[in-house]
């Protein structure tokens, strides 16, 4: 469903985070049942002419269920550019309903960034945009909606690992964990002026990393590594004895070619009462139940994919690995 918002407010979040506010009362229809967790929407922001100006967004009321046809049959010069974005808070059900959307404002050397980012930067009360995201007379759970990826079944001992994109994702997914939740949150942050306050009631541990002038992913990886280190986690032995590394080879993840495909691969949610009926003889006893949730840059995402899947040997039914954009790749 379409909803035509308003920027209401606008709050540098750091040095490079904007957290914008949008309002309309049509939001009173936006949402899902329960928590949004890494909930994504479509936002459209209008085009902008070579002299800057930026063009007002077509009506979009009329997209239905095949919205994204719809839309690409639209003029390319004015329907706007759609880009992903993560819900970082959504307060829908009051008199003012309105969600929140943490932008990255990214820009090269020269100072150009994309056309979201460009437009984030500039924004100004009153601006408007054009989100797609889900419609809550329909009443759709977490656990039923296609646009929430965050699934940890059973998994009690947990991974968040990702780049200053995935950073809203994660940390409203912290602030979603009850306390029995354990585990590490890894966040690759542009720079140190880029960590925020977060309230989390789970024992999961953050770790902010902040990036500097170090290739990006650099830290990640290695926080990555670290923290599901090779010895401690091939020592371990499963419940039937067997030393996990002597296991034959789990799967070999199919290569993925980052500049060509999607790297999205999310596993299907879990039935509670199967999974408690069959654990999982590939992972190390004690260490079940383990999830991991992934995202950030592709070509970053995809190392971690091989390390964890092919090195460490976790099952990728536990995994959740994004691709959330591509360096040199605009999203289309
Ligand atoms: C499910 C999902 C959720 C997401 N949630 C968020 C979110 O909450 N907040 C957020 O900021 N982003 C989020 N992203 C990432 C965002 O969609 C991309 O960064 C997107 O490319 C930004 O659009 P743009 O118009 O600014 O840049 P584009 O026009 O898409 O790209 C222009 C250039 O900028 C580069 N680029 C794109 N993003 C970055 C970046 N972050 N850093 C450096 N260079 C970049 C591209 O490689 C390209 O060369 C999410 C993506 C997905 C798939």
């Amino acid at each position: 469903m379409s909803f035509d918002v308003e920027v209401k407010r606008i709050v540098r979040l750091g040095a490079n985070f904007q957290r914008i506010t949008f309002a309309g009362a049509c939001l009173s229809d936006f949402g899902i049942s329960g928590e949004t967790h890494d909930l994504r929407i479509k936002v459209i922001v209008p085009c902008v002419e070579a002299e800057g100006t930026s063009l007002p967004l077509p009506d979009l009321s009329e997209l239905s269920a095949g919205w994204y046809q719809d839309w690409l049959k639209l003029n390319p010069a004015t329907r706007g550019c759609m880009r992903t974005y993560t819900v970082r808070g959504a307060r829908c059900t009051g008199p003012e309903p309105e969600i929140d959307v943490d932008f990255v404002l990214h820009f090269d050397e020269d100072g150009n960034g994309g056309p979201a980012s460009s437009w984030a930067a500039a924004a100004q009360p009153g601006d408007r945009v054009c989100i797609i995201g889900p419609n809550a007379a329909q009443c759709v759970t977490a656990e039923a909606y296609g646009g929430i990826e965050w699934r940890p079944g059973m998994a009690r001992h947990v991974l968040l690992a990702g780049d200053e994109t995935a950073v809203p994702a994660i940390t409203a997914i912290l602030e979603s964990l009850p306390e029995d939740v354990t585990g590490h949150a890894l966040m690759e942050i542009p720079s140190t002026a880029d960590r925020q306050p977060v309230r989390t009631a789970s024992g999961v541990q953050m770790i902010w990393l902040a990036r500097g002038n170090r290739p990006h992913g650099e830290l990640l990886d290695a926080a990555v590594r670290q923290t599901v280190a090779l010895p401690g986690w091939a020592s371990v032995e499963t419940a039937d004895g067997v030393p996990f590394r002597q296991r034959p080879a789990l799967s070999e993840p199919e290569e993925i070619n980052v500049d060509e495909a999607i790297l999205w691969e999310t596993p299907q949610r879990l039935d509670p009462a199967a999974v408690q009926a069959t654990p999982n003889p590939h992972a190390p006893s004690g260490a079940l139940p383990f999830y991991a949730w992934i995202a950030g840059e592709a070509a970053v995402v995809r190392g971690l994919r091989r390390y964890l899947v092919r090195d460490v040997g976790i099952d990728r039914k536990q995994v959740a690995f994004m691709g959330y954009w591509r360096k040199g790749r605009a999203e289309s």
